[in-house]
């Protein structure tokens, strides 16, 4: 196996069991491995640190397969790791699915299920996943008939079309894979019918990070009029109706995902209750309540990732700042705020500081009820921090 051995003093990390190795980090490669193919990682002295995939173009140059000398990185290996991710789901209680209440899941999550570069979720019986590291593509044809074998799925959709696949040198692919898929699957969440748009919908189709959040908000929805900010196809905002919403007004930029979410209503028997669906800018829309002012009793605020890198965070922190402020100047007395961000770079501790800023300006003096992560499917490593992406913060507002 050929070798990639580490400068002096750079071991740390990956003795700490974090999966990455940076560009910065190597002294040397022994050998001229292939893009994804499986490499060793030595410290400075030829000590084993890992067994790893090599990526020539990323600076993530190498990701981590095992710490464990003894085992080799094949078909079984795979099986094995597919096998605990699929066990974990089934722990926490989110397998088997739920005919007509749970039927969507996350079953892998990269880094964090010991798999970097590969996502898998599971809408009914079509499995829509990322291969976004050269590794798991180097790995895709064995990976793919794992999960079949290992799920009853008929068929894998590949939605490899992330931003993130540039700085891998890899193509974006988005086409079926392997056996009978459905473009558009029907899934539950809550008892709530959702049609997902699995070859064009963002990500592999689905927000399924934000389930958690969505009962949450759903238990306390009730009697509201409900604003939901970033709407996609209606995640929040059927789970406000389903929770007894009196009105829901839902934004969003996408008339795609709007004519889906409106699909959604239908398919649920909700068009009698009161509720408006706009196609605009959220920025520009909340002022624009704001200046008729309108009010609301509770208000979501789930915009895409606003910085990708470290140096977005700042111009991030503005446009998260902004629609909080906004949204607290429309909130009722009493009125509740979920405020959510998923660019990985704001931590929960300046994502906090920054709702702050906003209820300062806005003199709202909310209080936070609670504080929110991504979905238990969505699990996060120790060792890699980074998993935790999706933070939220649910705020009220005082009487
Ligand atoms: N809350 C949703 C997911 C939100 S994803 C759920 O639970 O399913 C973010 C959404 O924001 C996308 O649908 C995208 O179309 C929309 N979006 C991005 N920028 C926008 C903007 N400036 N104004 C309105 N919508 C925007």
């Amino acid at each position: 196996m050929d070798e990639l051995i580490l400068k002096p003093d750079r071991e740390r990390s990956l003795q700490r069991a974090h999966p990455w190795v940076f560009s910065g980090a190597i002294a040397k490669i022994n050998g001229n491995p292939l893009p994804g193919e499986t490499v060793l990682v030595l410290d400075h002295a030829g000590n084993f640190l890992a067994t790893a995939a090599y990526s020539p173009a990323s600076q993530i140059r190498a990701r981590v397969w095992s710490r464990n000398q003894q085992e080799v990185i094949d078909r079984s290996f795979f099986e094995r790791k597919i096998r605990a991710a699929i066990q974990l789901r089934e722990d926490i209680g989110y397998l088997p699915l739920k005919e007509n209440q749970f039927s969507a899941v996350r079953l892998i999550h990269a880094e964090s299920d010991g798999l970097p570069g590969l996502v898998v979720d599971r809408y009914h019986n079509t499995l829509s996943a990322q291969f976004l590291s050269a590794g798991a593509t180097f790995w895709k044809e064995t990976i793919a008939s794992i999960l079949l074998e290992q799920t009853d799925c008929s068929g894998i959709y590949e939605r490899s079309d992330a931003d993130v696949l540039g700085m891998e040198g890899l193509p974006e692919i988005n086409a079926p894979l392997i056996g009978e898929v459905n473009p558009r699957e029907l899934i539950h969440e809550h008892a709530i019918a959702y049609q997902v748009d699995i070859a064009s919908g963002h990500k592999t189709g689905f927000y399924l990070d934000q389930r958690d959040n969505r009962a949450d908000l759903m238990i306390n929805a009730s009697g509201r009029e409900v604003l939901n900010c970033f709407c996609y196809t209606g995640g929040f905002s059927l789970a406000a109706m389903r929770g007894g919403a009196n009105s829901v007004t839902s934004i969003d930029s996408s008339e795609s995902a709007l004519m889906l979410a409106r699909e959604n209503v239908v398919l649920n028997g909700f068009e009698s209750i009161p509720q408006e669906w706009i196609e605009d800018n959220v920025f520009t829309r909340l002022r624009d309540f704001r200046d008729r002012r309108r009010s609301f009793d509770l208000i979501v605020l789930d915009p895409p990732k606003f910085a990708s890198n470290a140096a977005q965070v700042q111009r991030a922190a503005r446009a998260y700042k902004d629609i909080n402020l906004l949204a607290l100047k429309l909130l009722r007395p009493g009125g509740l705020l979920y405020s959510f961000s998923c660019s990985g770079g704001v931590n929960p501790e300046l994502f906090q500081k920054i709702v702050a800023g906003a209820d300062a300006d806005a003199a709202s003096e909310a209080v936070i009820l609670r504080q929110l992560r991504q979905s238990a499917d969505h699990p996060v490593s120790l060792a890699f921090p980074e998993g935790a992406y999706l933070k939220g913060l649910v705020v009220r507002k005082p009487d």
